[in-house]
């Protein structure tokens, strides 16, 4: 019997009255709900009863197991974890109301003290993190929040979904099938090469971050990942004159950011007291939201397309085909989150969401789900153009999606890429 999934009112552990849908990611959704016991609002997050999400379980149990080991006012506080009659796993975290900084930056005009203020908050949190041997992996302006705690507004990280852990290679196996984990615009080259990981990592995310708050649009704008990918290699960064409230940008602040977006990770900042430490001349305050704080009411994500599967199928094998030489990966795509800003996962979409008839659904799921297996055992492989081989021209409109059809450089058909040794373990880089 197919598992429902979980709905406004449902007790959750006993405990939690679920009250609203605020997010929704490629394994689970998250949802304000009441403590009952404590009468006070909370967060929880629940995986999505189906399609099962391979190793989604083990990721939210070891993202828990993460946030229970951190504590930093600047990180989101686990309060709770548990699994429910049919033994998935539930997280509750403290509620924070507030927006992503992807909405504030959509909204507010940032000027240079205010991108400072908040990168100064989000690198002493991250700190914190580093200091327990986690690297965050996905910092993005979605997953920084600017919440009121105590009165006070200030930064939050949240979605440890990914983190690598240096004190637990093993975690690895979560990362068996060799996806490529992150956030395409945000994510360093040596995340997509699945090698060297370390505190820099995020530092180059949040370099990232502080650019997008600074323009109001992520630096790279590329659509196809590989073009993404070529744009994080290249050594220039933008220098503006001006920020969007129309003052001057110091060369002093730019270049902590170009210094923090450096390609090579030996040149960037060795950790984030010392990126702290350049931008402190810079620092002002965090902004208030101009929006309402909201109380719980926040979009949700639109429904995924199949346009949008098959092109980002497409799209994530154009990298496997650039960076294949060095670290064969196979690509797995997130079912929620194909926008070349969004977290890359493994989830398998879902074509019934979008009204498919059912052999063409069925098909679907084949094309998108089964990878051919490397016979030397390890590391599976994508198969680019598969997808698309599976449906044909058929009912469905490809290319519609957010990577522009046709901008990948493999012909369609040319095959598995290379069956090769498994991905390099995440965590095996000098951590
Ligand atoms: P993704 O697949 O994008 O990584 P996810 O399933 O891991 O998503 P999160 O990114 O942790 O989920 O959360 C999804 C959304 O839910 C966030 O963007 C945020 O809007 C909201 N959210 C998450 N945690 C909280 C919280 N503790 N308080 C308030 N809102 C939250």
């Amino acid at each position: 019997m197919a598992l429902r999934p979980p709905a406004e009112d449902d007790l959750v552990l006993e405990r939690y009255r679920l009250q609203r849908l605020i997010g929704r990611g490629g394994a689970g959704t998250v949802w304000v709900a009441d403590d009952e016991r404590l009468s006070r609002p909370v967060a929880v997050k629940l995986l999505h009863p189906q399609p099962r999400v391979p190793q989604a379980a083990a990721r939210l149990t070891r993202e828990a197991r993460t946030l229970a080991q951190l504590r930093h006012p600047g990180l989101v506080t686990l309060l709770d974890f548990g699994f429910t009659a049919d033994n998935a796993p539930v997280m509750v975290m403290e509620y924070l109301e507030g927006v992503s900084l992807k909405e504030l930056a959509d909204a507010h005009a940032f000027s240079v003290s205010e991108v400072a203020a908040v990168l100064d908050q989000a690198l002493d949190a991250i700190h914190a993190c580093h200091e327990q041997g986690v690297i965050h992996r996905d910092l993005k302006p979605a997953n920084v929040l600017v919440a009121r705690a105590s009165g006070a507004l200030c930064v939050k990280i949240i979605d440890f979904g990914i983190v690598a852990l240096a004190a637990d290679p093993g975690a690895t196996a979560l990362t068996v099938s060799g996806e490529v984990f992150g956030s395409l615009r945000f994510m360093p080259p040596e995340q997509w090469r699945q090698s060297e990981i370390g505190p820099y990592t995020d530092l180059y995310a949040l370099g990232c971050l502080a650019y997008h708050l600074l323009l109001g649009e992520p630096f790279i704008r590329e659509l196809s990942p590989v073009r993404v990918y070529a744009a994080h290699m290249e050594q220039e960064r933008p220098r503006p004159g001006l920020d969007r409230k129309g003052g001057a940008v110091a060369p002093g602040f730019l270049d902590v950011l170009v210094r923090a977006c450096d390609p090579h990770w030996p040149n960037r900042y060795p950790d984030a007291p010392s990126m702290r430490a350049a931008l402190r001349p810079f620092v002002g305050e965090v902004p208030t939201p101009p929006l309402p704080v909201q109380t719980g009411k926040r979009s949700v994500e639109r429904p995924i397309s199949v346009s949008d599967m098959l092109n980002a199928r497409t799209a994530v094998a154009e990298v496997v085909a650039i960076d294949g030489r060095n670290a064969p990966v196979d690509a797995g795509v997130d079912a929620g989150e194909l926008d070349p800003g969004a977290t890359l996962l493994s989830a398998p979409p879902s074509p019934t969401d979008v009204g498919l008839p059912a052999d063409l659904q069925t098909r679907l799921m084949a094309a998108v789900t089964d990878r051919p297996v490397n016979p030397n055992g390890g590391s599976a492989v994508v198969a680019p153009g598969d997808a698309r081989a599976v449906l044909g021209s058929g009912p469905i409109a490809a290319g519609s999606g957010p990577f522009p059809a046709g901008s990948g450089p493999l012909p369609a058909g040319s095959g598995p890429l290379r069956a090769g040794s498994g991905p390099r373990p995440a965590g095996s880089g000098p951590i």
